[in-house]
C-alpha cells in the first residue's frame, strides 16, 4: 500500500509497545527525522526503556520537534500516542507552525505484540501495562477522526506494515526547482492593452491564432502572474485567455487574487455581491461560452495561493506572506495571501490593513500586489507591484533575478476608485 503524505507534515506514529513503529520509521524516514522518546530517554540516562525520566525525555521531544516544525521540516514522533493528551501538545506544536499532521496507527493483534515484547531484552511489560495500552489504542482509534489531523492511516496486519511505501507529496506551492528568469506583474483586472504592450517590452513574441495564444520568450523567461485577473476592467475575457494559455504552455505561472476567486464563486452560482467590479467581469463573460466559464473555474479554482520560487529565495503571493506562513499548507496562509490581515475599520468602512512588510525580516524576497500604490518601492526585501493600473495608474512587472522594474502608463481610468487608489480597497 502506498501512503501518501505531504512532504511538510508531522507524523505521529501511533501504537501499543512492540507495534513495531521504530523499526517502520527506521525503515521509511532519515534518522534526522524521527524524533524517539526512547532516544531521549536514553539521551537523558543512558537506557531507553528507563521510565523514571519519560517526563524529561518529552520536554526534549517537543523541544526540538517545535526547532523541526518551525524551520519546517517533515518530522517523525516515534512514540506511543496512544493517549490524546500526549497528542494533543504535538497537534498544538504543529498548528503553531502551520503544518499538517498524519497519523499512522498500527493496529495489530494484541499477542503478537506481547510476544515481541516478551523477546525484547529489557522491554517485556508487565501484561497489565500491555492492557491499558490497548484500552488506550482503542479509544485513540474512535477519537482521532475529531483531532483536527490531516490524514489517518490505520494499518491492521503485519502484511499491511511491511507492505507499505510511504510516498512524500509536494506543496502545492513548492517551485523551489525553478530559479527563473521571471517577470512578475502585478494586478491586471482586465487591462489587456497594456498587458500587451508590457510583455512586449520584456522581450515576449505573442502570436494570436485559433482562438489561442501562443506566447513565449527568445530567452527562456517566463511571466509570474500574481492575481486579480479579473474585475474593474475593460478586457477581462482576454486577459483570461491570453493567461490560461501561457500557463497550460509552461510559459507562466498564476497565483490566485481575492477578485479572482470571487468571480469563480460566482460563475460556480454562489451568491455573491457584483459590487468591487464583478459586474463588469459578469457583463463581459456573458457574451463567452459555458466552456470558457467552466475552463475559468478549474483553472483558478487549481491555482495555489503562493508559490516559492528558487530555493525558497523568491516568495510570490497576491496580498504578501510574512516568514512564518511561507511553504506552509494551511488556512491561515490562504486567508493571508488573498487578503492579507485586516486589523480594523476605518469610520468609512475601508480596512486597516496589518503593514507585515514593514516587520518582515526573512530572507525570501516577497512580491506581491492586492494594495493598489502609486510607485512600487523595497520595503525589507518586499515589493508591492500593484500600481493601480485599471485607476489610471500603470501595470508594472519586476524582472527577476535582476530587481528591475518595467511599467506600462494606463491609456485610461477604467474604474474610478472611491477614495484615491492609494487607500482604495482593492
Ligand atoms: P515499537 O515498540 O512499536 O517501536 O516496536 P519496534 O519497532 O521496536 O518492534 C518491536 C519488536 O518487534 C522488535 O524486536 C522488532 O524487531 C520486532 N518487529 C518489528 N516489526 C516486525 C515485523 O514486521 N516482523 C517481525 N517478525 N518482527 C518485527
Ligand atoms: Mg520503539
Amino acid at each position: 500500500m502506498q501512503i501518501k503524505i505531504p512532504e511538510l507534515s508531522l507524523v505521529l506514529l501511533v501504537g501499543v509497545s512492540s507495534s513495531g513503529k521504530s523499526t517502520f520509521a527506521r525503515k521509511h524516514f532519515q534518522e534526522t527525522e524521527i524524533l524517539s522518546s526512547d532516544y531521549c530517554r536514553a539521551m537523558i540516562i543512558d537506557d531507553e526503556a528507563d521510565q523514571s525520566v519519560t517526563k524529561e525525555a518529552f520536554e526534549i521531544l517537543h523541544f526540538i520537534a517545535a526547532k523541526r516544525l518551525a524551520v519546517g521540516k517533515l518530522t517523525v514522533i516515534d512514540a506511543t500516542n496512544i493517549q490524546a493528551k500526549a497528542r494533543s501538545s504535538l497537534l498544538y506544536l504543529a498548528r503553531k507552525y502551520h503544518i499538517a499532521t498524519v497519523a499512522i496507527v498500527f493496529n495489530l493483534p494484541k499477542d503478537l505484540c506481547k510476544i515481541r515484547s516478551q523477546q525484547r531484552v529489557n522491554r517485556d511489560l508487565d501484561s497489565a501495562i500491555v492492557h491499558q495500552q490497548y484500552d488506550n489504542l482503542q479509544r485513540s482509534l474512535r477519537n482521532l477522526k475529531h483531532e483536527g489531523l490531516k490524514q489517518i492511516i490505520v494499518l491492521n496486519t503485519v502484511t499491511e506494515v511491511n507492505d507499505s511505501e510511504i510516498k512524500l507529496i509536494p506543496l502545492s506551492c513548492n517551485m523551489r526547482h525553478e530559479a527563473g528568469p521571471f517577470d512578475i506583474i502585478g494586478d491586471i483586472h482586465g487591462c489587456f492593452d497594456e498587458l500587451i504592450i508590457l510583455l512586449e517590452q520584456l522581450g515576449y513574441q505573442i502570436q494570436f491564432s485559433n482562438s489561442k495564444y501562443t506566447i513565449s520568450h527568445p530567452q527562456g523567461r517566463r511571466v509570474i502572474f500574481l492575481g486579480d485577473l479579473v474585475d474593474r476592467g475593460p478586457k477581462i475575457p482576454q486577459v483570461l485567455q491570453l493567461v490560461i494559455d501561457m500557463v497550460v504552455a509552461g510559459n507562466a505561472f498564476c497565483i490566485k487574487g481575492n477578485h479572482d476567486v470571487k468571480l469563480v464563486r460566482k460563475l460556480m452560482g454562489h451568491n455573491v455581491k457584483l459590487v468591487h467590479g464583478l459586474e463588469e467581469s459578469i457583463n463581459q463573460l456573458q457574451k463567452t461560452s459555458i466552456d470558457f466559464h467552466n475552463k475559468i473555474i478549474e483553472f483558478i479554482n487549481n491555482l495555489p495561493e503562493h508559490y516559492l520560487f528558487d530555493a525558497g529565495k523568491l516568495v510570490v503571493a497576491h496580498a504578501g506572506l510574512p516568514e512564518e506562513l511561507q511553504g506552509r499548507d494551511a488556512g491561515k496562509v490562504y486567508e493571508f495571501a488573498l487578503y492579507g490581515k485586516v486589523i480594523g475599520r476605518e469610520k468609512s468602512g475601508f480596512p486597516i490593513r496589518y503593514n507585515w512588510a514593514n516587520d518582515y525580516n526573512g530572507s525570501a524576497m516577497v512580491v506581491y500586489g492586492h494594495t493598489p500604490i502609486i510607485d512600487s518601492k523595497w520595503v525589507n526585501n518586499t515589493i508591492c507591484i500593484d500600481t493601480g493600473c485599471v485607476f489610471g495608474g500603470k501595470l508594472t512587472a519586476l524582472r527577476y533575478p535582476e530587481k528591475d522594474l518595467v511599467s506600462i502608463t494606463a491609456k485610461d481610468t477604467y474604474y474610478d476608485s472611491v477614495k484615491s487608489f492609494i487607500k482604495h480597497d482593492s
